[in-house]
């Protein structure tokens, strides 16, 4: 789905102590840098130069694969802007998922810049410093529509219907002209709180004249425009009024809107609202405070106080719709959770989209759900329970016409999406020389007349892992994912300095191989073996003649011998020799 890693740290020191010259740019001109978020879909990070001074727009995560054992989030490599430090004026936030703000409690301490973003993002943002010990005075709230300045770069945010409340499209004038980046955005003219995206104000960009636009290319295989959020309310009320027993609702925590809608269905269908997992709370509840969801008080019950009230009369609004693995939805359908026990008559609704890459989990859950006697709803068998917030190509043509840039480049999408999109782009006017397909790392410069790419600069993925940020490199992770397969075998022995004998041992260890109190005649035939290899050497082992083979050696190539011939497996084999 996204650009395969690319790290650093493996490279051979040769190359590590070559020192990095950028190739000559003209300071004048506005240089385009994705560290992140273009050629795939995730940690988005936008760098923005011009006269030696640098802007971030975006600052997001990804979420490991099953490639990524042990991994908690991946972030941007931000390696390229260590000697820049300095000169970064400001990171700007579009909008408050966490594909664009989720690595900045890790990269932001590296800057300590102001941070500008509306108040919900910056709400969320405010969670997030709490949390990693932050200083929050660094958090500049603007307004939609009021410009700020943050070195030479004169910025404006511009309101964008997305899945989330308070998104931006972002313009930024500079002495070149002005490029607008939309963020993620559709147009949705039915919003369920009237905020329409600010139309009014990209015509006017665009009658002023619009240098370059970077527009979210992630729907752009989809023909026609986006369906408003209002069209999910039927769905809801359809499914909540049919459902004879207790309703729970799972849909991303940071979608207001969407929550709005099930609490008002629940609400008209006489049903008690719970909030439920951590992030739904925490959300919901900077939600209210800043207005951006109205839930009447006395409708909130807590989850102790399901059992007050008869099943058909509450609704769980639930995080966990993508089958995560540790989510309180995962722990309901297992039967495992202390307060919700669902079956005969319940009802689960799954009001998002089976992210790609999540399918397996998904259905994993669905099946679990079914099995305890439950009924699930979700997109795939009633596609009017989700609507996505992304811009369609209708949309996307929409933006182009309305800005009428320039030049452009697509954004925020696998290299596919941003090829279509640059030739839809192309449809609409843009000239092909004016347009082009950048991905991570490459450092585009564009000035009144052209636009190219210069170099590809240092980039790629850090995987964060418990309080290591950086640590685990390919090497490490090559190791994970050997271990998580084949698990590990460990030997011990004793051996004599001189003569190689074996003196004790050897003694064997597995984990994650064969289950050792089961299976003690492999054990002691496996122990046979390693006994055997160091008694005879290294003859017939398959070694070349000139090296130089210890008691380790051998026992590691006995294990290697054994398992392959036995099983057919391959095990990490971690020799542990003693020598006297
Ligand atoms: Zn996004
Ligand atoms: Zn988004």
């Amino acid at each position: 789905m996204s650009a395969p890693p690319e790290s650093r740290q493996i490279d051979d020191d040769q190359e590590q102590e070559e020192v990095y010259v950028p190739v000559p740019h003209n300071p004048e001109a506005l240089q385009i840098l994705p560290l992140g978020g273009l050629g795939e879909i995730g940690m988005n990070l936008m760098v923005y130069e011009t006269r030696g001074k640098l802007l971030l727009v975006d600052c997001g995560l990804t979420f490991p694969s099953h490639e990524n054992p042990g991994v908690d989030v991946i972030i941007p490599d931000i390696s390229y802007l260590q000697e820049r430090k300095d000169d970064v004026v400001g990171i700007v936030l579009t909008h408050g998922h966490e594909d664009h703000i989720g690595a900045l409690p890790f990269i932001w301490p590296e800057f300590k810049c102001p941070v500008f973003g509306t108040s919900f993002t910056l709400g969320l943002v405010g969670l997030k410093f709490q949390e990693h010990k932050l200083d929050a005075n660094y958090l500049r709230e603007v307004r939609h529509r009021e410009g700020f300045q943050a070195g030479p770069f004169n910025l404006t945010l511009y309101y964008m219907t997305h899945s989330i409340v308070d998104a931006s499209a972002l313009a930024i004038r500079t002495h070149l002209g002005t490029v607008i980046h939309t963020g993620d955005f559709k147009f949705d003219h039915t919003p369920i709180d009237g905020r329409i995206s600010d139309l009014f104000s990209m015509a006017k960009l665009g009658e002023e004249g619009v240098l370059c636009l970077l527009s979210d290319s992630t729907n752009v295989t989809h023909t026609g425009s986006a369906l408003s959020e209002q069209s999910v309310r039927p769905a809801l009320d359809e499914v909540m009024g049919r459902a004879k027993g207790l309703v729970v609702t799972a849909t991303f925590s940071s979608n207001i809107l969407r929550i709005q809608q099930i609490v008002d269905s629940a609400v008209a269908h006489g049903r008690k609202v719970v909030l439920n997992g951590r992030s739904m709370e925490s959300n919901v509840s900077v939600a209210r405070e800043l207005g951006f969801i109205k839930i009447p008080p006395e409708s909130l019950i807590t989850v102790k106080q399901v059992k007050e009230h008869a099943r058909d009369k509450v609704c769980i609004v639930s995080t966990g719709s993508q089958g995560e693995p540790n989510s309180s939805l995962m722990r309901i359908a297992h039967g495992e959770h202390k307060e919700i026990k669902l079956g005969q008559d319940d009802m689960v609704i799954l009001s998002s989209k089976f992210i790609p890459g999540n399918e397996g989990a998904i259905w994993g859950l669905i099946n679990l759900l079914y099995d305890a006697g439950v009924d699930v709803v979700h997109e795939k068998d009633m596609p009017s329970i989700h609507v996505s917030g992304h811009a369609p190509q209708d949309d996307l043509k929409m933006m182009l016409a309305l800005t009428r840039p320039e030049f452009f480049i697509p954004l925020h999408g696998e290299p596919r999406h941003l090829h279509l999109h640059r030739r839809l782009a192309i449809s609409m006017g843009v000239k092909d020389h004016k347009t082009l397909v950048a991905e991570n790392g490459d450092r585009v410069e564009l000035d009144a007349e052209s636009v190219r790419i210069l170099e590809r600069v240092a980039h790629g993925r850090v995987f964060v892992d418990g309080k290591g940020v950086g640590d685990i490199c390919d090497i490490v992770m090559r190791d994970r994912r050997h271990l998580s397969q084949d698990g590990m075998v460990a030997v011990v022995m004793v051996v004599e300095k001189d003569t190689g004998k074996l003196l004790e041992g050897p003694e064997i260890l597995t984990r994650g191989v064969i289950h050792e109190d089961e299976n003690p005649i492999f054990l002691d035939e496996m122990r046979q073996a390693v006994a055997e290899a160091i008694k005879i050497g290294p003859k017939g082992m398959d070694f070349n003649e000139d090296e130089e083979v210890g008691a380790n050696d051998l026992a590691v190539r006995a294990i290697r011998r054994f398992f392959k011939k036995r099983l057919g497996r391959r095990p990490v084999v971690l020799p542990m020799v003693m020598e006297m």
